[in-house]
């Protein structure tokens, strides 16, 4: 542990600035409030908390999470309408949350940061606001989420299109579909969901499918009143419920990285799922991968293979050469005249959009990932990156269970190591550059005989086939190994300062249920 004399004296604005106020955002303010730290803000870009919940508000849009497991933990929500929660609902549920715990008033909308910086000689983050109101905090905690930023195919033509083009993550409900000819591109988690809301409204519709997903039955249901009330009535009938369905999710792992022969048996359903939805052999044949199935995200839908099969739906199998106008021609040569273009192309990964941040020496964040791969320490800290946390970070993403899961084990260890800074009375906490090598090494030989990594390309992996994005393991060894921070993982320094360094969590933990108010308990 080294300790260092530093020349500033300068105290931050806050102790703690959180970005983002997805499940990440506000599980980590909601939890620093219940551990009794005041001392914090959230920064929002937009008006509305809610994070990808806010923003994809495409037709269809829902979980294919069980929303009793995709949930936080201290707030099962006994009033989830279906099995499997729409968009609008799981949004109302962040904003209850908010609300419930007090978070509200420490959140500043419509303040994007734009820059990061940390500070070396004050041992504090500089933010710079799109607003202009520019602050500094101890500690940066960034609840930016993987999954935020558009990725656009790379297809000649497309600055020529002259008709209306959107992406699936920024649906534009202005414009009416009814009675439009519509191209799709991808047929991801979002398309399948919003394709067969919109077949039944469009004249045309003309899908564009690289690779098919499979796809399993979706084991969908309405929420009677009587398990709700029940569930109101005795949590403990819930909790029951959540655990059944979190050990359920966790057993899928053996299939995805343990005994790939698993898999077959799920590629049978998938198939048979297929023979019961589509009659047409053509069509069946097109929509069945080729590929090992949980190499890319495993799909549920009972509504998308119906949908295909709808007289105004074609999909189309060849590639995409170019785009003119007012239409789209395949790489055989067909013109598809179309109204419309909507890109269900998924997100570009490890991408903060605006968002510059900027470590130890100036060392830019993106900048370090597209060059070296992107690596932190637990998928929460990064080396040179001192007192910056970052929710679903890398290697943390999950294609097995909830990653609101994830996220809370995320938060956890992020308190402990502001804990860990105030038993040594350091200002910066950084990560050693060799344990998280050491991580990484590890991540990455546990990952080698994973489904991911059979052959097929997906978001998971990087440009060089190094798979950055997702947790190899069972969540509860994740969970279990960030229940401390360990003092030896890190540089903690303390710099000489007039003035005693200011804890960033009291010394009394605050019980939970003091934190709730009374009404909302
Ligand atoms: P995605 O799963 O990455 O799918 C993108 C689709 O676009 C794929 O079918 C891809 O084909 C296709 N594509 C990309 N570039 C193309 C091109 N140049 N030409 C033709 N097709 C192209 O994106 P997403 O559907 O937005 O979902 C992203 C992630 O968000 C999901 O994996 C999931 O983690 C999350 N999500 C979750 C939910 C939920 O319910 N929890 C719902 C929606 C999204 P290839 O397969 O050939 O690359």
């Amino acid at each position: 542990m080294a300790a260092g004399a530093r020349a500033t004296d300068e105290q931050p604005d806050h102790q703690v600035a959180i970005i983002g106020t997805g499940f990440a955002g506000l599980g980590m303010a909601i939890r620093l409030r219940q551990a009794g730290c005041d001392d914090f803000v959230v920064l929002e870009k937009a008006g509305e908390v809610g994070g990808t919940w806010r923003d994809n508000t495409y037709p269809g849009c829902a979980c294919d999470v069980p929303s009793h497991m995709y949930s936080f933990s201290f707030d099962l929500n006994p009033s989830w309408s279906r099995m499997y929660g729409r968009q609008e609902e799981i949004w109302d549920y962040l904003r209850r949350c908010t609300d419930k715990y007090g978070v509200r008033p420490h959140i500043r909308f419509h303040s994007e940061v734009v820059s990061a910086r940390f500070d070396e000689d004050a041992c504090l983050w500089r933010l710079g606001t799109a607003d202009g109101r520019d602050l500094t905090a101890r500690v940066l905690v960034a609840g930016v989420g993987p999954l935020h930023v558009p990725a656009y195919p790379d297809v000649p033509g497309l600055a020529r299109f002259q008709g209306v083009t959107f992406h699936s993550s920024q649906w534009n409900h202005d414009y009416d579909l009814t009675g439009k000819r519509v191209a799709v591109i991808g047929t991801g988690a979002s398309a399948i969901q919003f394709v067969p809301q919109i077949a039944r409204q469009v004249e045309q519709l003309h899908l564009f499918q690289r690779t098919p997903p499979w796809i399993m039955p979706k084991p969908d249901r309405r929420m009677r009143s009587g398990i709700k009330h029940l569930f109101a009535r005795f949590p403990l009938a819930q909790r029951l419920l959540r655990n059944t369905l979190y050990w359920m999710l966790e057993g899928q792992l053996l299939a995805f990285n343990g005994d790939k022969r698993l898999m077959k048996m799920g590629e049978a359903m998938s198939r048979q799922h297929i023979a019961r939805q589509i009659r047409d052999p053509e069509l069946r044949k097109a929509v069945t991968p080729k590929y090992t199935m949980g190499c890319k995200r495993v799909l549920i839908s009972n509504d998308y293979y119906p949908s295909l099969a709808r007289p105004n739906v074609e999909l189309v199998t060849d590639g995409i050469r170019e785009v003119r106008e007012h239409s789209v021609v395949t790489a055989d040569g067909a013109e598809r005249e179309v109204d419309a273009i909507i890109y269900g192309t998924g997100f570009k990964i490890g991408d903060f959009n605006s968002t510059k941040i900027f470590g130890a020496g100036g060392v830019e964040l993106s900048e370090l990932w597209r060059r070296e791969g992107m690596e932190s320490y637990n998928g929460v800290v990064t080396a040179g990156f001192p007192n910056m946390f970052m929710l679903v970070g890398p290697n943390t993403g999950l294609g097995h269970n909830s990653i609101v899961f994830m996220i809370e084990s995320q938060v956890h260890y992020v308190l402990r190591c502001l804990e860990l800074m105030d038993r040594h009375g350091a200002q910066q906490l950084a990560v050693r550059p060799e344990v998280q090598r050491r991580f990484n090494r590890a991540i990455q030989s546990r990952m080698k005989n994973s489904v991911w990594q059979s052959g097929c390309k997906s978001w998971y992996l990087d440009e060089n086939g190094v798979n950055r994005t997702l947790w190899p393991g069972f969540t509860f060894t994740y969970w279990a190994r960030l229940r401390r921070a360990r003092a030896a993982d890190f540089d903690l320094v303390s710099r000489n300062t007039q003035e005693p360094v200011r804890r960033l969590l009291p010394t009394e933990p605050v019980r939970e249920w003091e934190r709730v108010p009374a009404g909302a308990r």
